[in-house]
């Protein structure tokens, strides 16, 4: 950022935005920080722009680790501006490039974490992106699995057929979608195992710093699956976590997060029940004290431009919570 438009921001976006600032919470939700941008993940920032990003954080706003942060909404304590980050699934580049930047603004942060793609494993989604990614052919003809003959023969035509493959199958149920993405990634060639994190990889993060949180093994939408399913998913990713890093895991984020759609109360009340302390959603909007702990929304700026980033945030604290709109 050049000097002036810094000062502008130190000066004059704060006294416009300061109003609807305070006690309330901006729960930032991230997934991946790739090393350069990357066409097929363009929704994703760089590592540059994750820096500049966290840097803005540090100097405009008041971050904080998660579990403080909402005590802290609840007992009215809250400092101006406050802002949490968290990541969902658990991709490596969280603690290869993510992590250095963390430490270096000294931004805390959580990791919301699939167990069951730990150490090699892939998410369906990242199956079909890579296939299509790696295709050597122009040509990759999916009919016989009932979906269509994809023409791939720029990048503009993979990224549209990506699109469409994951439209398409997105709603199917969780073991049709698997088998599914298994058919099609023999499509590939050579996809990559370690997108995901390693066992050491999670302890790396919670040695520095990092909070660690469950987000089921399997990355199931819960409002698919039956209640037993839901609370095994839910359960043994914990436990699996809380056995890696040797140290409780009571955070915990929805899979794929919408609620009534992805999950419903009855997957509140049983994070409540396991005795998680927070639990965040992926509806959009700032918390404020009447926000429900177990379903706390997200909302992360999608400028790359640090500027329109900064402004986006701050305008951010003005949209409350909408589960709980009227009451504030
Ligand atoms: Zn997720």
């Amino acid at each position: 950022m050049s000097k002036l438009p810094a000062r502008l921001l130190a000066h004059i976006l704060p006294l416009v935005f300061n109003a609807h600032r305070k006690q309330r919470l901006s729960i930032l939700i991230y997934h991946r920080v790739m090393p350069q941008l990357d066409p097929m993940r363009a929704g994703e920032p760089t590592v540059e722009e994750f820096d500049a990003q966290m840097r803005v954080l540090r100097e405009y706003f008041h971050p904080l680790p998660l579990v403080e942060a909402v005590e802290r909404l609840h007992a009215g304590t809250l400092p101006d501006a406050a802002v949490c980050v968290t990541f969902d699934d658990g991709y490596a580049d969280n603690e290869l490039h993510a992590m250095p930047i963390l430490r270096k603004y000294a931004v805390p942060a959580t990791v919301f974490v699939s167990t069951g793609f730990l150490n090699g494993g892939r998410m369906w989604n990242d199956s079909v992106i890579e296939t299509v990614r790696t295709c050597p052919d122009e040509v990759l003809d999916l009919r016989e699995l009932e979906l269509d003959c994809y023409t791939l023969g720029s990048m503009q035509q993979r990224l549209q057929a990506v699109e469409s493959i994951l439209r398409r199958i997105k709603h199917f149920d969780p073991q049709d979608r698997l088998a599914l993405a298994n058919a099609i990634q023999e499509r590939g060639r050579g996809l990559p195992d370690d997108l995901m994190m390693t066992d050491d990889q999670v302890r790396s993060l919670a040695q520095n710093g990092v909070g660690i949180g469950a987000h089921t093994v399997n990355h199931p939408i819960l409002s698919s699956i039956s209640a037993a399913a839901a609370r095994e998913e839910i359960q043994q990713s914990r436990q699996y976590l809380e056995n890696l890093v040797q140290s409780p895991v009571d955070v915990f984020a929805y899979p794929n997060g919408r609620p009534d759609l992805d999950y419903g109360i009855e997957h509140r009340d049983l994070v409540s029940e396991l005795g998680f302390k927070v639990a965040v959603s992926t509806h959009w909007g700032v918390s404020t004290a009447h926000s429900d702990r177990y379903q706390l929304p997200r909302f992360t700026p999608w400028d790359r431009n640090p500027l329109k980033f900064t402004a986006r945030l701050m305008a951010g604290y003005r949209n409350i919570d909408p589960l709980i709109a009227g009451l504030d």
